[in-house]
């Protein structure tokens, strides 16, 4: 049987556009190939797809051949715009190792054990970047890491303890004295803009009705609804830590990347939900053995982690007790200041 000649091309080179729309860098910083492929005669080559979603593996090898790609196009309109889609849903899994920057700048639990910052996660690639939990001392370690608190446009709060989301307020200030102009836009669970004012209040009174050269925008999380937050779609799984709003695990797709960050609770089944699949799975792990209702403890931990479904897992909201053990756990613990590239 005569060799098949096959021809393919790549989205962003022949102006198919990004499947994922202007706010997916994913697949505009990978490449991505489209089809369809074609056989010398011009049919499908269909046993070169992938037999689980339909997706041609070798294409990204082919060499470009640009006077066929329109004739292509045209007679397979529908095959390429099927094909998009897949790559839009598939397109999480796409961007190459390293694209993607997790950095923590704060990995203590709320009492500074081991002298640690409260839970502060920033996310950097491509895009505008984010921060997970912003704990009451997260200007100071952003500013520790050299990271411009006016840079961040973005936060997703897993729930509303002060150790998680009161460093807001000085997140602000410092940008009002800053003359920044770059919107802030907070994710959080239902009360996160009421909250947060009656804590500016406290803090600062008059400090919530000042008027600033920047926007302040408030998102309810609604539980297992995805929500678009600047670069990043954002997954909330209720758990269980009393701490009078819903808390949450959030997912985070961000960069073509999954990180799962489990908030404070205590073991939920809502936490394997939350890791699947994801490249990094963050969880607390606040004691050694000790149950305490509302958190989680290393042997609990340990005994469930094959139920979670992440490539990576490391943990952080470590009290003394569970610092003072490290040397004697297998899973991977956080650090301030670590840096993890996916
Ligand atoms: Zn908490
Ligand atoms: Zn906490």
């Amino acid at each position: 049987m005569p060799r098949r000649r096959r021809w393919g091309f790549r989205s962003a080179q022949v102006g198919l556009g990004d499947p994922l729309g202007p706010r997916a860098p994913a697949a505009s910083a990978s490449p991505v190939s489209v089809l369809p492929c074609a056989g010398a005669a011009g049919e499908l080559v269909q046993e070169r797809l992938d037999p689980v979603d339909g997706i041609c593996q070798e294409l990204p090898q082919l060499t470009l051949f640009e006077p066929f790609l329109e004739a292509v196009r045209q007679r397979f309109p529908l095959l390429v715009a099927a094909h998009a889609s897949i790559v839009a849903r598939r397109s999480v899994k796409s961007s190459a190792v390293g694209s993607v920057r997790v950095q923590f700048l704060g990995s203590g639990d709320a009492f500074a054990s081991g002298g640690r910052f409260q839970t502060c996660f920033h996310l950097a690639g491509s895009d505008e970047s984010l921060l997970i939990d912003c704990g009451a001392t997260a200007l100071v370690a952003l500013k520790r890491a050299a990271i411009d608190p006016a840079s961040i446009g973005w936060v997703a709060l897993s729930h509303l303890h002060g150790d998680h989301f009161a460093g807001l307020p000085w997140l602000i200030l410092d940008g009002q004295f800053a003359r920044r102009t770059r919107p802030l836009v907070v994710a959080g669970p239902p009360g996160t803009e009421v909250r947060f004012k009656q804590t500016f209040e406290a803090l600062y009174p008059g400090a919530s009705s000042v008027v600033r050269p920047f926007e302040i925008r408030f998102v309810e999380l609604v539980q297992r609804t995805r929500c678009e937050l600047g670069p990043a779609v954002v997954t909330p799984f209720e758990v269980a830590h009393g701490s009078g709003a819903p808390p949450y695990a959030l997912r985070v797709e961000y960069g073509g990347k999954l990180i799962g960050y489990s908030g404070d609770t205590e073991w939920t089944d809502s936490l394997i939900d939350a890791a699947r699949g994801a490249d990094l799975f963050i969880c607390e792990c606040n004691f050694l053995d000790k149950r305490v209702p509302g958190h989680l403890d290393y042997q609990t931990l340990s005994e469930k982690r094959a139920q979670l479904d992440c490539e990576r897992l490391v943990i952080t909201h470590m009290s003394d007790d569970m610092l003072g053990h490290l040397g004697e756990v297998d899973i991977e613990a956080a650090n301030d200041g670590m840096v993890i590239a996916l």
